[in-house]
C-alpha cells in the first residue's frame, strides 16, 4: 500500500507512542521505510515539554517538507494536542492529529489511502464531529483532529528500544497521563488523567519479551507509582505490579524508571532491595529543595519528606543508583531557594542528576507568575548543579574500583571494546567485541571519563 516513516521527539513515553502508532501502520499494510526521505507518509510524533521541544518539531516539519515534497506529513503527540491549529498552518502538513485521536492513526492513514496531500481529509471522522476541526477556507491550513484529552481514556502501549541499542532493554509503558497539576508543567493537558495498563496486558507484554530473549526490561510511565489507581477491578498497586511480574513471569531484570518521591513506600523500597531481580537504581523527581518554592510548584511533598524517602532507599540499597529531576530558574527562585536546593542535593547520595532549566509553556499556571528568573541567572544555576553532580557520580563510580558489577552487554563500541550498563545504571567499557544483551560479571579496574572500564570475569 505505502510506506512510513515515523520520527519521535521527547521523552520515553513519546518513544513508546512512536512504537505503537509504528505497529499500528504495519498492520494496515504500509512497510517502514528507512529514512524520512523515502517515505511516502511520514509521521512526525512531537513532544511540547520545553519551547525548544516544539522549535525542533517545526524544524523537523520544514526539513522533510524540503528533503521530500511529495510526502504526506502527519503529525502527532503532545505539541499536536497542545498547538493543533499553529502546526496546522505550516506548509508541507497533510493532517494534525492530538494524542486525544493517537491511537486511531492507523486507521486515518488507510481510510485516505495515498492520494495528493492536499485532499487528506480525515473521512472517518468526518461523523465524529466533536473530535473534528476543518481547516480553514482562507488561509491554507491542514485538517486538524483533536478532542479534550481528558476525556479519553486509550493508552497505547507497544515495547520501544533505545536507537543506539535496539537490540536490548525494551521499555515497555505501563501507564500514562497524570491526575497532579504541577504549576509548569504541561503534560496533563496533552496526556490527560492517569491511566494503567490492565495487569493481564502486562504480563502479556513481559512474556512476549522474555521469550524473544530479552535480558533487561524497562517498566516506564508518565507518573509510573500511580499504577493501578484507575482499575477500578482491582486495588493493585504499583508495588503489586512488581511482585506480579516476578512470580508470574521469568524476566530477569526488572528496571523501574521515574517514580514520585511520596511513591517510594517502605514496601515498594523492601522490594527494590530484596529482588536480585529489579534493578539497584531509583530515579526520584526532586525539581527544588525549597520548601516556599514546591509549594508555588504545586508539588505534593515537602524537602524534609523527598530527604527522608532517600536515605530510606540508600540505607536499603547501598550501592544503589539514585538520580533526580531538578529544575532551576522557577518564577520567584531567589539565590537563598537555589542555596537550599544545592545544599540539599549536596548532602544526599546522588549518582547522578537531570538538570532542567525552567521553560514557560503557555498555558501553565507558572507562565503567568512574576519574577520570572533570568536567563543567564539560571543557566549557572544549571551549570553548579551540573558540576556538582558530576563529581558525586565520580565518587560514586571510584567505589567500585577492584570489585565485581553485574552488566548487560549493549553495543560493540571503538577500539574492540564492548559497551554495557550495569544494573546500577553505569556505563561500563569492557575489552573485547562481545555480542549485545548478554548479562555477565566484570570486574572493575578504573574510570575513564563518565565510563567504568572492566573485564569480564
Ligand atoms: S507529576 Fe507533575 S511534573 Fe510529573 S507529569 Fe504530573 S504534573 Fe507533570
Amino acid at each position: 500500500m505505502g510506506s512510513f516513516y515515523v520520527e519521535n521527539f521527547g521523552c520515553r513515553a513519546t518513544q513508546a507512542d512512536g512504537a505503537a502508532i509504528e505497529r499500528q501502520l504495519a498492520d494496515q499494510g504500509l512497510s517502514r521505510a528507512s529514512t524520512a526521505a523515502e517515505a511516502e507518509v511520514v509521521v512526525l510524533n512531537t513532544c511540547t515539554v520545553t519551547s525548544s521541544a516544539d522549535h525542533d518539531a517545526r524544524a523537523a516539519i520544514r526539513r522533510i517538507h524540503r528533503l521530500n515534497p511529495g510526502a504526506r506529513i502527519l503529525v502527532t503527540g503532545c505539541y499536536a494536542q497542545r498547538a493543533s491549529e499553529e502546526i496546522s498552518a505550516i506548509d508541507g502538513v497533510s493532517l494534525v492529529v492530538g494524542n486525544s485521536h493517537k491511537h486511531q492513526l492507523g486507521e486515518l492513514v488507510a481510510a485516505n489511502g495515498l492520494v495528493s496531500p492536499d485532499s487528506w481529509i480525515p473521512v472517518a471522522f468526518l461523523t465524529a464531529p466533536d473530535g473534528v476541526v476543518q481547516g480553514d477556507a482562507a488561509v491554507r491550513r491542514a485538517p486538524v483532529i483533536v478532542d479534550d484529552i481528558f476525556a479519553h481514556t486509550q493508552l497505547m502501549a507497544a515495547p520501544v528500544f533505545d536507537s543506539d541499542n535496539e537490540k536490548t532493554r525494551p521499555n515497555l509503558k505501563v501507564q500514562d497521563g497524570c491526575n497532579n497539576r504541577c504549576s509548569f508543567c504541561v503534560i496533563p493537558y496533552v496526556r490527560g488523567r492517569s491511566r494503567s495498563l490492565p495487569l493481564a496486558e502486562v504480563l502479556q507484554n513481559v512474556d512476549q519479551l522474555v521469550a524473544n530473549g530479552y535480558q533487561e526490561l524497562v517498566l516506564s510511565g508518565i507518573n509510573l507509582g500511580r499504577w493501578g489507581r484507575d482499575l477500578a477491578a482491582t486495588r493493585d498497586r504499583f508495588v503489586d505490579l512488581l511482585q506480579a511480574i516476578l512470580e508470574r513471569t521469568s524476566v530477569p531484570l526488572l528496571r523501574i524508571s521515574s517514580v514520585e518521591p511520596m511513591d517510594w513506600s517502605d514496601e515498594l523500597i523492601a522490594l527494590a532491595a530484596a529482588s536480585p531481580r529489579i534493578a539497584k537504581h531509583a530515579h526520584v523527581p526532586l525539581q527544588s529543595g525549597s520548601d516556599r518554592i514546591l509549594r508555588h510548584m504545586h508539588r505534593r511533598y515537602r524537602p524534609w519528606h523527598y530527604e527522608d524517602r532517600i536515605q530510606r532507599i540508600h540505607a536499603a540499597m547501598a550501592q544503589a543508583a539514585i538520580g533526580a529531576d531538578v529544575m532551576v530558574g522557577f518564577p520567584g527562585e531567589t539565590d537563598e531557594d537555589f542555596e537550599q536546593t544545592r545544599a540539599l542535593i549536596e548532602r544526599l547520595p546522588f549518582t547522578y542528576l537531570h538538570v532542567f532549566t525552567y521553560s514557560s509553556r503557555p498555558g501553565t499556571p507558572s507562565a503567568a507568575m512574576p519574577d520570572q528568573v533570568p536567563v543567564q541567572r539560571a543557566r549557572e544555576r544549571n551549570r553548579i548543579l551540573r558540576e556538582l553532580a558530576a563529581s558525586k557520580k565520580r565518587s560514586f563510580q571510584e567505589q567500585f574500583l577492584g570489585s565485581t558489577l553485574r552488566a548487560l552487554t549493549l553495543t560493540q563500541i571503538a577500539d574492540r571494546r564492548t559497551e554495557a550498563l550495569t544494573g546500577n545504571y553505569q556505563k561500563l567499557w569492557l575489552a573485547g567485541e562481545l555480542p549485545a544483551n548478554r548479562m555477565l560479571t566484570a570486574r572493575i579496574h578504573s574510570v575513564e571519563g563518565d565510563a567504568l572500564v572492566g573485564v569480564v570475569e
